[in-house]
């Protein structure tokens, strides 16, 4: 059988009944009409299809009211945030991030000799938007996640155009939306089409359920663009197909956003009243994930609950004794409620 560390890793299958509630994915995966479109489109996936792309990336840009030259699409967003990083820092232009918070930026920096500065959140969990302008005078790229992976709290738009102002001449700000959809949290997009120093990153990963389809998009001025069209040939451009087909078809249906929205809200609103009623604190999410005080070694509490199944997310280094809770199917967390009190309570498998 795996190993509980292998299937947090991800480099070993899960047990088929296993609660995977450690990676932020979306447990309804892709939407009818998604899936519809991407089996149809099956015998076509032996073609590139470039202008199917290149409509994905116009579609993206007139439903958020931006120009089609402002919108590119890549295959997840992570490798358009690998590129990010890459294009705008160097060791000579250090990368800021919060801390907590997604950690891809700051592990590209680490391979490219990039020093990093990891301003901690505010006591609300919001980025500290005002220590993060004066970490470096050189900056060159300053992360901001939201709604923040792993805390899943917002910070406010008008700290983000605070940071925008106030930002080293140097600095892009790059603002990560992608949980933004679950979350009640106004989108930056507009400051792109208003040419500020800003650029946008969206998934179709997380609401949208297609983490294994790969499609994401970035959002900014075209010569911002071209910094990470740098690292792009023609050759590296292209999309898998199908993905965005169903992409597309989930762009086309109003329904999907306020729906899931709705579903992921509810669950997660529950699970965290829930936790807060036994004792245990957790931040006041916005997104699909919380950090939850397990008020011990989070691993510890982990494996525990590996040991029933329940896969939960790790703890950050600053928060040894937090974990962070994916927001599974209502019966998912009911295992999930079960597993925490089984492991707190010290019961043994
Ligand atoms: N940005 C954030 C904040 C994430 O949490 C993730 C995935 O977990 C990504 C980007 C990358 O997602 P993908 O490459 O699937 O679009």
């Amino acid at each position: 059988a795996a190993m509980p560390t292998e299937i947090f890793s991800g480099t070993a299958m899960p047990p088929a009944d296993a609660v995977l509630i450690n990676f932020n994915e979306n447990p309804l995966g892709p939407s009818a009409a998604a899936r519809k479109a991407a089996i149809a489109l099956l015998p076509q996936s032996g073609r590139y299809l470039f202008p199917q792309q290149l409509h994905l990336a116009e579609l993206f840009a007139s439903q958020h009211h931006l120009p089609a030259d402002h919108v590119e699409v890549y295959p997840g967003s992570g490798v358009a945030l690998d590129a990010l990083t890459l294009a705008f820092t160097s060791p000579s232009a250090p990368l800021v991030v919060a801390d907590p918070s997604y950690e891809q930026p700051f592990q590209m920096a680490g391979k490219h000799q990039v020093p990093v500065h990891k301003v901690p959140l505010r006591p609300d969990f919001s980025h500290d938007v005002k220590a993060m302008a004066a970490a470096a005078p050189n900056a060159g790229l300053i992360y901001v996640c939201n709604p923040n992976n792993p805390t899943g709290t917002v910070t406010s738009r008008s700290d983000i155009e605070w940071l925008l102002a106030n930002k080293p001449k140097s600095a892009i700000v790059l603002v990560d939306e992608a949980y933004i959809h679950f979350s009640d949290a106004p989108s930056v997009l507009d400051l792109v089409a208003q040419g500020k120093d800003v650029v946008v990153l969206r998934t179709f990963s997380k609401l949208y359920g297609m983490a294994g389809m790969r499609v994401g998009a970035v959002a900014a001025r075209p010569d911002l663009l071209a910094h990470i069209q740098a690292l792009r040939t023609g050759g590296g451009a292209a999309l898998p197909v199908m993905s965005v087909a169903a992409a597309i078809a989930s762009l086309n249906d109003p329904r999907l956003v306020p729906t899931r929205k709705k579903i992921n809200a509810t669950i997660r609103d529950e699970n965290i009243a829930w936790l807060r009623k036994e004792g245990y604190a957790c931040t006041p999410s916005q997104g699909n994930c919380f950090m939850l005080d397990v008020k011990r070694p989070g691993h510890e509490v982990a494996m525990q609950m590996a040991s029933r199944h329940v896969f939960v997310g790790r703890s950050w280094p600053i928060w040894p004794n937090q974990l962070r809770i994916s927001v599974g199917t209502a019966s998912e967390m009911s295992r999930f409620r079960k597993a925490f009190s089984e492991a707190m309570a010290g019961k043994l498998t």
